[in-house]
C-alpha cells in the first residue's frame, strides 16, 4: 500500500516535468533535404559527386601534362606546372602523393611540388621525413605564411594523403577583398591546418597579397625539380545547405506556438 502511493507521488511530481518537456524549439527555416551522395567503397575513394582528376588512367583532365610520366593512374611530376582544366570555387580535394626514392637533397630541395589552388595559394608538397627545413616551408605548410600544427609525414616512397577543404577569396566589384580564403587541411588523418586565413597568395619573394580575380579557379602540381608521384585525385565542389527562413524563431506545445522573443 505504501509502495502505491509513493508510485503515485512520483507520478503526481514528474507530471508537470512531462508537460514542460513537450515545449519545443523550432528555428524557423525550413531545410531543403541535402542530397543524398553515395561514398567510395572506402572513405579515400571517390564519392558519387566528385570530379576525378586522376584515377586509374591518364592526366586528360589537366593541361601541360605533356611531359609528366603516368602510369596505373601514377603521374610523376615532369617537367612544368600542370593545371586542371576545370575551374572550382569552395571544394574539397583529395590527393595521395609520394616522395621520390632514394630521398635526395635536403631542406626545401628534397621531394618538393605543392598543390596550388587557383594557380596563387600553395599548400606545401616537401619530404619533411627526417629533413629539416624553414618550418613555414615544410610538408603542409602554407607557404611563408603560417607553419603546419604537425608533421605526420611517412617515409620516402609510401603513400601520404591530404583533405583539404579550400574556401576561396571574395571580391568586392571594385577589386577590394570582401572575405578572405580559409584551408582546413588533413595529412594522413592529422589535422595540419584548422580554417586557417590566408594573408593573400604564396610566393617566394615577397610579402603575401589579394589581387582581385575570378570567383573559380583551376587548381595545379607544382614541377620543383623532383619526381614527387601522385595517385587517386580527386575533389567535389562545395554547395551549402539551402535554408529559407519563413518565420522567426519559436516555440511549440501542442497545438500552441509563440515566438523565442515573447517566452516567458
Ligand atoms: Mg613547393
Amino acid at each position: 500500500m505504501r509502495n502505491r502511493f509513493c508510485r503515485l507521488l512520483v507520478v503526481a511530481i514528474c507530471l508537470p516535468c512531462f508537460k514542460l518537456s513537450a515545449k519545443e524549439y523550432l528555428t524557423g527555416i525550413e531545410w531543403q533535404e541535402p542530397p543524398i551522395v553515395t561514398p567510395g567503397a572506402e572513405n579515400h575513394l571517390p564519392p558519387s559527386d566528385a570530379i576525378v582528376l586522376l584515377g586509374d588512367g591518364d592526366l586528360s583532365a589537366w593541361s601541360g601534362a605533356e611531359n609528366w610520366k603516368v602510369e596505373n593512374g601514377v603521374a610523376t611530376v615532369g617537367q612544368g606546372m600542370i593545371t586542371t582544366k576545370q575551374e572550382f570555387g569552395d571544394c574539397q580535394l583529395h590527393i595521395e602523393w609520394s616522395a621520390p626514392t632514394p630521398a635526395k637533397g635536403t631542406s626545401q630541395e628534397r621531394g618538393n611540388s605543392g598543390v596550388f589552388f587557383m594557380g596563387k595559394y600553395e599548400i606545401q608538397v616537401l619530404d619533411c621525413y627526417d629533413n629539416k627545413t624553414y618550418f613555414d616551408g615544410q610538408t603542409a605548410a602554407i607557404y611563408k605564411q603560417t607553419a603546419p600544427m604537425a608533421n605526420a609525414m611517412r617515409p620516402p616512397g609510401e603513400w601520404n594523403a591530404y583533405e583539404v577543404f579550400w574556401t576561396c577569396p571574395r571580391f568586392n566589384d571594385d577589386g577590394t577583398l570582401k572575405s578572405p580564403a580559409y584551408i582546413t587541411a588533413m595529412h594522413n588523418g592529422v589535422l595540419m591546418l584548422n580554417h586557417f586565413e590566408l594573408l593573400g597568395d604564396t610566393p617566394y619573394d615577397r610579402p603575401p597579397q589579394y589581387t582581385a580575380h575570378p570567383p573559380k579557379g583551376p587548381i595545379s602540381l607544382q614541377d620543383h625539380g623532383n619526381p614527387v608521384r601522385y595517385r587517386n585525385i580527386w575533389v567535389r565542389e562545395l554547395k551549402p545547405a539551402v535554408g529559407k527562413r519563413t518565420r522567426e524563431p519559436f516555440y511549440r506545445d501542442g497545438e500552441k506556438e509563440w515566438p523565442v522573443s515573447e517566452d516567458r
